[in-house]
This record gives structure tokens, sequence and C-alpha cells, in this order.
């Protein structure tokens, strides 16, 4: 079987936590083949995809290799870090974005989201057209078959639904483990220098530089008031919370962000909040989903209450049981 496969389908519709156990302790060994890094963020690109898939589990390429994109170019360009095993080689995905920041005379100390709209969909396009070829069947191989399948010509993969209950009851773990042999190959292939910090590189290198777009999506439809405490905020000083903590979820969904005091945004930190929370965001999101421009969103197009409220008790179930209450609330 190769790894150029351009169509592939499950085969098992069922599997056991050993058996997946298994599947990640063969990737993240010596005996997968890993020349270059895109295993690794292929993964991780699932996992922070994990709540942007439909009923059907099933996500589309474009979301997919956008985080693919945001990741490569944060390690190879923000942080000068080469992703292949050779010396004087680079890995096809490098290249392209090496080629792109020089056509442009890009900064190189501008990570992805803070370049233009036009430019990261030319990358996003560009990367996910040269992963089709051998991004998406490596894995595919790896697990025998029955993670996922996925179609290329649909550009979109299904994931198997024991394996996708898999990623959420370890997701916290999964992305420690991920992480860390991500951090471990770049340390290998790369000069001393640029690996100082290495894994708190590589831990926040999805996080987004600014909250900004979010922001003001939000505070055109809020009520002026933080969501815990209920005191009022002036528009200028109001905060974006990830509800269930960023540190779990690694991913920045309109559904799961609310407006907050700076006080309690800065004391419930990557605290889960009070479950009495849940159905006030829930309701919130209920108002938002009925305006057009926003139903119109690729996070809102999947969003389901049922969603947040998985979100929520998986956070709970991977560790996050330090639960947050505003010191005084306003009824
Ligand atoms: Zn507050």
């Amino acid at each position: 079987m190769s790894h150029k496969l351009q169509v592939g389908e499950m085969i098992a519709a069922y599997l056991t936590d050993k058996e997946i156990w298994a599947h990640f302790n063969f990737i993240f060994s010596a005996k997968s083949k890993n020349s270059t890094t895109y295993k690794f963020v292929l993964i991780k690109s699932i996992l922070e995809n994990l709540y942007n898939v439909n009923d059907k589990l099933e996500l589309p390429y474009s979301i997919l290799f956008s985080s693919f994109a945001k990741i490569y170019w944060n390690l190879v360009i923000h942080h000068n870090l080469n992703q292949i095993n050779m010396t004087e080689k680079k890995a096809e995905v490098q290249k392209i974005l090496l080629d792109i920041q020089v056509k442009y005379q890009i900064p190189k100390t501008l990570v992805f989201d803070k370049l233009s709209h036009e430019l990261q969909v030319e990358i996003i396009n560009k990367v996910k057209k040269r992963c089709k070829i051998n991004v998406m069947g490596a894995i595919y191989c790896d697990t025998g078959c029955t993670i996922y399948d996925f179609d290329n010509s649909k550009e979109q993969l299904r994931l198997n639904g024991t394996y996708y209950s898999f990623l959420q009851r370890f997701q916290r773990v999964l992305n420690y483990l991920t992480n860390y042999h991500l951090a471990l190959f770049l340390e290998k292939f790369n000069e001393k220098g640029d690996t100082t910090n290495l894994l708190l590189k590589v831990e926040n290198v999805s996080k987004r530089s600014t909250l900004v777009q979010f922001y003001h999506v939000l505070t055109s439809f809020y009520n002026s008031k933080c969501l815990y405490c209920g005191k009022a905020i002036n528009k200028g000083k109001a905060h974006v919370d990830h509800f269930t903590p960023w540190s779990f979820v690694q991913a920045d969904q309109l559904w799961n962000l609310v407006i907050a005091c700076s006080a309690c945004n800065l004391s419930k930190s990557d605290k889960l909040a009070n479950k009495y929370f849940l159905k006030t965001v829930i309701d919130r999101n209920g108002s938002l989903i009925t305006i057009p421009e926003l139903r119109k969103r690729e996070d809102m197009k999947v969003y389901t209450r049922n969603k947040l409220k998985d979100l929520y008790q998986y956070s709970m179930d991977n560790g996050f049981t330090d639960i947050w209450r505003p010191k005084k609330m306003i009824l």
C-alpha cells in the first residue's frame, strides 16, 4: 500500500482503546517512517478540529489544512525550524512556505494569523494541494486503514466513531504526547540556537496572537455585560474568554468564546467555569445562531448545543476539575 493513495476507505467499524493506543505507539515509534514532521502536524491538526466536524464526523480539508498550514508557517517561518531529517534539504511544505515568504518579502517575525486573508488562503491552498499527495495516505496506512477514510477529490476525511470518542476522552494527554514527539523530532534535526524552549514553542504554535476578529463579532451582539459576573463593561474594556479553556480545546470557535470583564477573564485563566454558565452560553449561542450572517460561519455551521455540552464534560474528564466562579455576581 502506498502513502500516495488518493482515496482510502475505513476497513473497521469498531476499534478498542488498546488497538488505538497501539496505533499511536507505532506512529510515535522509530518503526513508523517519520522523515518529516508531517504526521505529528496532521495529528495536531485533527485534534484541534475535533469539534469542527459535522454530525457524520466529516471534516473538510479546507479546515484541516488551515490548521496544518498555520502550524507549519509558525514552525518554519516564525520559529525558523527545519522539518526534515536531512541537512541541506527541505520538506516539500517547508519549500512552499519559504517560496511564498521570499516572493512577498514577508517579515519572518509575522505569525500566520497576522498575514492578510488573501495570503492565508493562498498558503492554505498550496499546502492542501501538496499534503493531499503524501500526507493523508501516510497515517491512513500506518494505522491499518482504520482511523479515518478520506477522499482527495471530495477533499474531506471522515473519522471512525470509536476513534473519535477516543480522541475526545484522551484529548489532553494526546496533545501532550504529540507536542512532545514533535519537539523531540525538531530538536534532533535543528541546530542548537533555534531549539531554546522548543516544547514551549510547539505547545503555543497554534495559539492566535489576537482574538480581535472574535471581539468585533461578539461585541456587536452582546448586552454590554460580563457573561459571568453581570457587571456592565464599556465596549473598549471587554475581554474575549474561552468558555472551555484554550489549553484544552486548542481552538477558537465563536460558540466557545464569550465576552467577560477583565477581572473575571484574568481570575478564570485556564479554569473551567461553574456548570451554571454552561446553560448561559448555550442560550447565548441560541441567539447567535439566529443571525443569518453568523450562521454562515464555518464554526457556527456545525455547532449544536450537544457539542458544547460534550466539550464541557470532556474537559472535566480530561482533568479540568478546578472549577471557577466569579467572586460576586450581579443578578
Ligand atoms: Zn465579570
